[in-house]
């Protein structure tokens, strides 16, 4: 089953309004390609990024629908700014924030529930690779954050020692993982790559088996990075 690839974009803690110049130019570059594309930029930037031409997500959410939540933001308040998509469970959010996979699984309930579509993100670190149970991770991963539906879901493989180091694994690695993760989840879901994507690896990366897009972090920052990892998608 060939599933039409997407290519997400998170910002994370980059970007101003004066960075929307540069999602107008990927706006205007990927006008009519059969790709799907979403920029993830700060909260503050949704609602003006949103109806821009590229579709907009955020980078995390709370789970519950309101409540006494000091600086959190709901996933229905998202989808009023505008954003429909959102990425839950990123290994910095992880991390920094001591996320669980419940947590994770409770958080992609609530996008899906908001209407829109949760960008799942599970991954190995380091050391985890190199014992030997990289695989054995993420299905540990998958199985305590999948939400029961998997409609309106992406997963985005990334290990951990990938994101920003301008490592990436094997072709045949990359391979075998998504191999796993499409054990688990089905011919319907799509499962993207992260994790160092760039204009020089995107073509290669892109065309392994079962791989169904990107999730770029670094490299989604300018147009001149973006659009041709983008274009490497098709
Ligand atoms: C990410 O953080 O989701 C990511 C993939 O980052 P980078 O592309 O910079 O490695």
């Amino acid at each position: 089953m060939t599933l039409r690839k997407l290519v997400a974009g998170n910002w994370k803690m980059h970007g101003s309004r004066a960075a929307l110049n540069e999602l107008d130019a990927i706006a205007a570059a990927a006008r009519g390609l059969a790709v799907d594309v979403s920029i993830c930029p700060p909260f503050t930037l949704i609602a003006p990024a949103a109806g821009r031409g590229v579709a907009v997500g955020a980078q995390d959410c709370h789970a519950a629908d309101k409540g006494a939540h000091t600086g959190c933001v709901s996933a229905a308040m998202l989808v009023e700014a505008g954003a429909s998509y959102c990425i839950v469970g990123h290994s910095e959010r992880r991390a920094d924030n001591g996320e669980t996979d419940a947590d994770v699984k409770a958080k992609a309930v609530a996008v899906q529930a908001a209407g829109m579509t949760a960008i799942l993100c599970v991954g190995e670190t380091l050391a985890e690779r190199d014992a030997g149970r990289a695989v054995a991770v993420v299905e540990t991963q998958l199985t305590g954050s999948l939400p029961e539906s998997l409609a309106n879901l992406v997963i985005a493989y990334e290990p951990v020692w990938a994101i920003g180091t301008g490592r990436t694994p094997s072709v045949e690695d990359v391979a075998d993982m998504h191999a796993a993760i499409r054990a688990v989840v089905g011919p319907e879901v799509r499962i993207l790559y992260g994790g160092s994507v760039k204009p020089s690896n995107a073509r290669e990366l892109l065309h392994v088996a079962n791989v169904d897009g990107a999730l770029v972090g670094g490299a989604s920052l300018t147009a001149a990075d973006f659009v041709p990892i983008v274009a490497a998608a098709l």
